[in-house]
């Protein structure tokens, strides 16, 4: 018998993080509605939310821990994973292990393995997916504030006069973010919207002005946006005297650069960059939102600097309609920032190379060590593994033989590890067939917790479903693994609002305002308030209903308060040669999610993109003699893969574009990231996805 209810939730998808209402029938049929309480979206949901309950059906789910390919029980999947663990930390260190963790896992579940793994095991090595998607914006916020701290919220996108997005093809990543841009504009035609991207992508239709830069010449772009306020004298010399150093620099750095050598690598007509220079210049609400274009490159931290630095120089942080906006891909990348889920970041956003913050969370954790040293980034700690110096590795809640960079080279490392474990909702992904133990995890809407999404707002996500099979929450399954490996007090946890409630306590624990991850609010709410949790936004402190807008007066988390201008150059980005003449670069389409294991369920999402397709201009089809719809093989230094032509006037010339999502179950032979190298911004450690030198023939 099933009691008719309905239940407040959280999408599962991407970082705008909506609000829903799932209502079970007492049929046990759900249907899915946006929450028109939550202010991340009002009720709206898009494409993907809409069709989450045609998703959530068991086949294919993984439902019962396996042992060598045999279905086992929990008791014994458990010990085992504890004592191949432990045994491998006894035998060559804590770092010969790790964990490679993901944006969908929630706050608690994300909390519990990176303290087993920073204060227990005593290695940093766990890594996130999340390094994918944001790690530059993590290492430029940290430049420039103190503190990795996204300013503003998603009423800044209505408030604005101009919405500059930059690397972001809003209308189909944040499709619900776009909607709130495009229902601004139709009540006030006079808020203009900059789109600054290669592609033509659907989020210009609502673009008055489309920079169709060369890839990477964003750096250029606000490098000569600088200098063009400075010249115009539309710089805030009143908000950088009382909270800012080091603009003389950044400007000099810009100034520094040839004119004409900078305009040529932007690749866009002087005309139009003068006027989109003296359109920023002159809007005094403008918010730049950057994503993945501007993420995903070897200079991806001097793109997100470049772009503060303008909003730095002008002022315009924190205040109503101003400010830069990072938006994250995945539903809790920034959960997984709160709690320390990068191998260089410790808990409640302190850092391991600070050796307060590692005595800080050493001593509330009452951990038995503490990693002293940041752990192995995500495309490292894969090299780690291929070459045998990670002997255990430990994969949640994703799937990187189709998502992570020199994806082939990925396969074979885990192939050749001496122990693999995975804990995973879906029983047969790329990366499932390679693990040694198969732990079945909770899915959306059985599992329970909190994820934050990119404007800081903290929702809770609520389980509607029985769990199935044996499946159980991840928190579970890391702390049961814990309390094997000797552990037992630290992770004597009963539900995930116990995880909650320690986790804000920590964000609070000699917290004198000196840190800005703060949710000290929370510290003491007890399950029944957890059940109850409104949605809100940190830093929320005691006595405090939580913030919507940081910066605006300063108060940075530098150690003299004042926020850093970052002086940035321009490095060389050109890659393509005569063998790989063309630059691929690789995304999201509307309907799909990461590698397909949820969104491939549902036949509607499907239908906008069937298979695997490369987007190429008429003038390079013409070229390489492809004609629409043809079979072509793309080819890098690396690997090939076959795809479907489809000829578009949105590629630029010289480029290509092949989404993300498919892997060889799907379609033989279409796992784009087989092509993309393992090139990283050296200071984020994100991979560089979008611009690779590569070749296209007809197969
Ligand atoms: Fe989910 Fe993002 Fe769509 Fe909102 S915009 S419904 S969070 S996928």
């Amino acid at each position: 018998m099933i009691v008719p209810r309905s239940v407040k939730t959280t999408c599962p998808y991407c970082g705008v993080g909506c609000g829903i209402v799932a209502d079970v029938a007492s049929d046990g049929g759900v249907s899915i509605n946006g929450d028109t309480e939550h202010p991340a979206n009002y009720g709206r949901l898009c494409s993907k939310g809409s069709a989450l309950a045609e998703t959530i059906g068991l086949d294919g789910r993984l439902l019962y821990p396996e042992v060598g390919g045999a279905r086992a029980d929990w008791e014994t999947a458990l010990d085992l994973v504890a004592a191949r663990f432990s045994e491998t930390i006894r035998r060559y260190g804590p770092d010969a292990v790790a964990f490679y963790v993901s944006g969908q896992l929630l706050t608690e579940d994300y909390y519990v393995a990176n303290k087993l793994m920073k204060g227990f095991i005593g290695s940093a090595n766990i890594d996130t997916n999340s390094r994918l998607c944001m790690a530059s914006s993590v290492a430029g916020h940290r430049r420039a504030f103190g503190s990795d701290t996204v300013p503003g919220c998603y009423e800044d996108l209505e408030l604005a006069d101009l919405v500059v997005l930059v690397g972001s093809n809003l209308a189909w990543c944040h499709p619900v973010l776009y909607q709130r841009i495009v229902v601004a504009k139709e009540k006030r035609p006079e808020l203009k919207v900059a789109l600054i991207d290669p592609r033509r992508t659907t989020s210009a239709d609502i673009a008055d002005i489309h920079l169709s830069i060369r890839p990477d010449g964003d750096v250029a772009l606000f490098l000569g946006l600088l200098r063009h306020l400075a010249s115009n004298s539309t710089i805030d010399a009143d908000y950088i005297a009382r909270y800012a150093t080091g603009f003389e620099q950044a400007l000099a750095a810009a100034q520094a650069l040839d004119r004409d050598a900078l305009i040529r690598r932007i690749g866009v007509p002087h005309s139009q960059l003068e006027e989109f220079y003296d359109l920023f210049a002159v809007t005094e609400r403008t918010v730049t939102v950057y994503s993945q274009g501007v993420n995903q490159s070897s200079s991806g931290t001097d793109k997100v600097n470049a772009i503060i630095n303008c909003h730095l120089a002008t002022g315009r942080v924190g205040k109503p309609g101003m400010g830069p906006f990072s938006v994250t891909g995945q539903p809790n990348a920034m959960g997984g920032r709160e709690v320390g889920g990068l191998a260089n970041m410790l808990a409640a956003h302190m850092t391991i190379e600070d050796a307060n913050d590692r005595d800080c969370v050493h001593r509330f954790w009452r951990a038995p060590t503490i990693a002293t040293k940041p752990g192995l980034k995500a495309v490292d700690m894969f090299r780690a593994v291929g070459d045998g110096r990670i002997k255990a590795l430990w994969i949640m809640a994703t799937n990187p033989v189709v998502s992570m960079p020199e994806a082939e080279n990925v396969r074979q490392a885990i192939a050749s590890c001496p122990f693999v474990v995975v804990s995973d909702v879906t029983a047969d992904t790329d990366t499932a067939k390679l693990a040694h133990v198969l732990l079945p995890a909770l899915a959306w809407g059985e599992k329970s917790g909190t994820v934050t999404n990119s404007e800081r707002r903290i929702s809770r996500q609520r389980s509607f479903l029985r769990a199935p099979g044996s499946a159980r929450p991840d928190w579970w399954i890391v702390t049961e693994v814990a309390k094997r490996m000797g552990h037992a007090e630290a992770f004597a946890y009963s539900a995930p609002a116990d995880i909650f409630a320690e986790h804000a306590a920590l964000s609070a624990f000699e917290n004198i305002g000196t840190r800005s991850f703060d949710i000290g609010a929370y510290a003491n709410l007890d399950s029944r308030a957890y059940e109850e949790l409104e949605p809100f936004q940190w830093p929320c402190r005691v006595n405090s209903p939580g913030t919507a807008r940081m910066f605006a007066e300063g108060g940075f988390y530098t150690q003299d308060r004042r926020a850093r201008f970052v002086p940035v150059r321009l490095t060389a980005e050109e890659r393509t040669t005569s063998d790989f003449p063309l630059t691929l670069n690789t995304g999201r389409v509307r309907d799909h999610w990461h590698t397909m294991t949820r969104t491939g369920k549902s036949q509607r999402l499907s239908q906008h993109y069937a298979e695997p397709f490369v987007e190429i201009h008429l003038e390079d089809a013409k070229r390489f003699r492809i004609t629409d719809a043809d079979l072509v093989r793309i080819s890098t230094g690396l690997d090939a893969i076959l795809v479907r032509a489809l000829v578009t006037p949105r590629q630029q010339p010289g480029s290509i574009f092949v989404p993300m999502h498919w892997n060889d179950q799907f379609a033989s032979c279409a796992r784009v990231d087989r092509l993309v190298p393992g090139m990283t911004d050296p200071i984020s450690g994100q991979p560089a996805s979008k611009n690779v030198p590569a070749r296209i023939e007809r197969f």
